[in-house]
């Protein structure tokens, strides 16, 4: 599994290198099985690169304000546009889709995740070069989360939706993500097809983002 920590543009210099100094002791006493990775600040990433450089803990970067697709109005082209460049710099783009609230309510959940899978994957992407987050607009940032069985249900039709476009596509990782704690992490996690998380707020306290961790195994 992949826990990935989207610290967005949380925290200046001190809280982002003392985060980060946090995670890399912890990940030394106790490493965990699965595989991990912060998104810093795009202002931080240099530091905190080398932070982490000879630890067990990737490096990710990201867009420098967040909720693109909802808040900038980011078009399935675009976000495909930015992932082939992603691929062909070497890098692996974490594609996220999911539905709004009211796109739930009209139970459009399953089409829209569809369309933007359809209309925002790289053209070509193998396994291991490709991660894919179920994130519903309505679970990010705000404490509520689908139920087992809606997340059960979206990420077995990603996986579908990946053996139509993907080589290996039982391969590539479909994270959850929407308000992901140490609380609910376990039993997220438990669920089929969920190969781990992208967590947003609890990847900001070292010990919160750890047993989320320890609950991936
Ligand atoms: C996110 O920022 O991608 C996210 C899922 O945030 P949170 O975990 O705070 O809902």
């Amino acid at each position: 599994k992949l826990i990935a920590g989207n610290w967005k543009m949380n925290g200046l210099r001190a809280d982002g290198t003392a985060l980060a100094r946090d995670l890399v002791s912890r990940a030394a006493k106790s490493p965990p099985t699965c595989d991990l990775l912060v998104c810093p600040p795009a202002t931080l990433l240099a530091e905190i690169g080398s932070l982490l450089a000879g630890s067990r803990i990737a490096l990710g970067g990201q867009d420098c304000h967040a909720e693109r697709r909802q808040n900038h109005h980011e078009s399935d082209p675009t976000v495909r546009a930015k992932a082939t460049a992603g691929l062909g710099a070497g890098l692996i783009p974490i594609v996220c889709v999911g539905e709004t609230a009211a796109q739930r309510d009209a139970k459009q959940h399953l089409s829209v995740c569809g369309g933007q899978i359809a209309g925002s994957l790289p053209e070509i992407a193998g396994a291991g070069q490709l991660v894919v987050a179920y994130e519903p607009v309505w679970a990010i940032g705000t404490g509520r989360t689908p139920t087992t069985t809606d997340i059960a249900e979206v990420h077995a039709f990603i996986r579908a939706e990946l053996k139509k476009r993907v080589a290996n596509p039982d391969a590539v990782r479909i994270l959850y993500g929407g308000s992901v704690n140490a609380k609910n992490a376990a039993e997220i996690l438990g669920v089929a097809n969920v190969d781990g998380a992208l967590v947003g707020g609890a990847s900001l306290d070292g010990a919160s983002f750890w047993t989320i961790a320890q609950a991936a195994g």
